[in-house]
């Protein structure tokens, strides 16, 4: 017998989901009453997993709305609110998952981030109190960054502007069920900063109709979510889904403007990157037609590895191609 692992909360009335509304109410929403589908943040899972039933069924090719909780699902409000209160088992909860029509396994399904938005307060875990044992010695205080025109307000003087991104992202995966706060081949809690706005990420289609389902956005983050969280925030993503069938391609994969990158989680950041750059030369050779030869060469002239996050118990790394290099 299958066993079920998903936590879903259809429960619209919750107090945390009306106040994420009334948050995004006044936002700018391409499409908001459009007709176009949508996702509400309440409807979440906790696992990734061919079990979860879908919240939503959407055509290829279909363009919808998915609003997300924070990481700490709208628990933590106040200043010095104790970490303790957090529900620890229900920790960045993704929304979904979202059936995608004609999805069957050996596809993969392209997404498309064609725009985020956010709340007007991100969320850090804790507060650092030895700088030298940073992630031993925290607080159980939680800290807060308000966002005002566009940026977060760190402090008076200083202000950045926001790059909202999608920390979770992901199809069921293969096998069993994976907790959202583990990335792998399905994507999941990779925290590549490179999610965001303009973005095509390709996954994995395992399972039929995908079921892909996504969260834990941040209004900003350092690369590799150097303290242990991001500006953790609410918010909503407008994504096109679209199936590609008869294709081979190293996954997950990114796409932007300028540049591809191959993004892969392992154990340790080392594993991670070879990984990385093990797929990125798979994917110039066999999808770019690019001889081996030739293909060495490029990584080695141009293969930028990078770290997305090693925060998490699975490590992930990605190996970017800058598109003038191709
Ligand atoms: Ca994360
Ligand atoms: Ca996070």
């Amino acid at each position: 017998m299958k066993e079920n692992h998903s936590i879903v909360n259809s429960n619209n009335e919750d107090a945390d989901i009306d106040e994420l509304r009334k948050i995004l109410g006044g936002k700018k929403c391409a499409g908001r009453n459009d007709g176009m589908k949508r996702i509400d943040a309440g409807r979440t899972i906790t696992y990734m997993s061919e079990d979860n039933d879908p919240v939503i069924y959407v055509e290829n090719g279909d363009t919808i709305t998915v609003e997300m909780q924070d990481c700490f699902a709208g628990k933590i409000r106040k200043k010095n609110e104790l970490l303790k209160a957090l529900p620890w088992n229900s920790i960045n909860p993704a929304t979904g998952p979202v059936y995608v029509k004609g999805a069957e396994p050996g596809d993969i399904l392209k997404i498309s981030i064609l725009d985020i938005q956010i709340g007007d307060r991100a969320v850090i875990l804790c507060e650092a109190t030895d700088f030298n044992r940073y992630h031993f010695q925290i607080s159980e205080k939680s800290m807060f960054v308000d966002i005002i025109n566009d940026e977060a307000v760190i402090s008076d003087k200083i202000k950045i502007k926001v790059r909202p991104m999608i920390g979770v992202i992901g199809t069921a995966p293969e096998t069993g069920s994976v907790l959202t706060t583990l990335p792998g081949i399905h994507g999941g809690n990779m925290d590549n900063t490179h999610i965001t706005t303009g973005s095509t990420l390709y996954l994995p289609v395992f399972h039929e109709g995908a079921l892909l389902s996504l969260g834990d956005m941040h209004a900003l983050m350092g690369d590799g979510e150097p303290t242990g969280s991001g500006l953790e925030i609410s918010g909503r993503a407008i994504i096109k889904v679209d199936v590609v069938k008869n294709e081979f391609m190293p996954l997950p994969l990114l796409e932007t403007e300028s540049f591809v990158e191959t993004i892969a989680s392992a154990k340790s950041l080392d594993e991670a990157s070879v990984l990385a750059v093990e797929n990125m030369l798979t994917y110039l050779n066999k999808n770019m037609g690019i001889d081996k030869g030739e293909t060495w060469k490029l990584v080695a002239a141009c293969g930028n590895v990078g770290i997305c996050q090693f925060a998490n118990a699975m490590k992930t790394a990605r190996c970017c191609i800058p598109k003038t290099c191709l």
